[in-house]
């Protein structure tokens, strides 16, 4: 068993979930786990990731050699955009998730996964967090939308309305997709660090690319445990930053009143780019009822 264990670790949290990365613990073999991921990727993702996604991790230097030390990277990082990277010991609850982010805190598992199980993730570990939220972070915008997120998570509390805060983060920050002048690209951390995934969203005839709106992604249900039916596409992240540039209240009043999405539901309302033929989850459907 790793050292950096998240059941081990979990036992020392403080109040605000947060635990020391205690770097020097790593062994070897993680920091050659992380380095096998970094290369496989880089080599995935050549004209599949957004450009800021490459800046990002090129100005973090998130391939010096290992996973990376968060004491170094918050120097690079809080000089940029004010954020920092801070370790928890796996999933947390929701008020101190978006309390986190409102501050400008972006939350990262300790662990990284096991050799032998490099595609297979039950929670996100410090790949997933680190090689694919962290990048973006860099770019003033994207660090503005996602402490905005945070501020409006901290609202929907008051709301009842946490599922369609999750969903906003799922078609967004882990899944999205973004509209470049060299073509369609990835910024969702969710693809960006999954081997499988990333072509698929941008090319495979099967899912829906749609234009985001809002409340369209607020109300549409997501896969949380296969590949997406639905990817939204926007054309900046200004175009995310503007959209949650508002009071949620009055949104949050409103979504219970409106019908539901199906991950897979085109809307009559919808800027449709690819009307997706769904073959790809309907032949996951079948092989599970056979
Ligand atoms: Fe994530």
């Amino acid at each position: 068993m790793p050292v950096n264990d998240p059941i081990v670790a979990e036992q020392d949290a403080a109040a605000d979930f947060t635990i020391e990365q205690k770097w020097d613990l790593y062994s070897q073999e993680e920091h050659g786990i992380w380095r096998t991921l970094y290369d496989r990727q880089m080599k995935e993702l050549v004209g599949q990731a957004a450009p800021e996604h490459f800046r990002g991790l090129e100005l973090l230097n998130l391939n010096e050699g290992g996973i990376p030390d968060f004491r170094r990277v918050n120097e690079k990082l809080e000089a940029l955009t004010g954020w920092t990277v801070v370790t928890v010991p796996g999933l947390i609850p929701e008020k101190e998730f978006y309390e986190h982010l409102a501050n400008r805190r972006f939350v990262s598992g300790r662990f990284i996964r096991d050799a032998h199980k490099l595609d297979y993730l039950p929670e996100p570990d410090i790949f997933h967090d680190v090689f694919g939220h962290v990048p973006l972070l860099t770019q003033p915008v994207f660090a503005d939308y996602m402490q905005a997120y945070g501020q409006g998570g901290l609202r929907s509390l008051e709301f009842d309305s946490i599922k369609n805060m999750a969903r906003l983060y799922w078609y967004t920050v882990e899944f999205g997709l973004i509209n470049t002048p060299e073509g369609r690209r990835i910024y969702g951390a969710g693809i960006v660090s999954s081997k499988t995934e990333s072509r698929f969203s941008l090319s495979d005839d099967s899912p829906n690319r749609i234009h985001f709106d809002l409340q369209r992604v607020m109300r549409t249900d997501y896969r949380y445990d296969d590949f997406q039916q639905t990817y939204f596409v926007i054309d900046s992240y200004d175009e995310l930053m503007d959209a949650t540039s508002q009071d949620f209240a009055p949104i949050y009043e409103r979504l219970p009143t409106l019908p539901e999405y199906t991950p897979s539901s085109i809307a009559p309302e919808d800027r449709v780019y690819h009307r997706g033929t769904q073959a790809y989850a309907l032949s996951q459907a079948d092989a599970q009822a056979s």
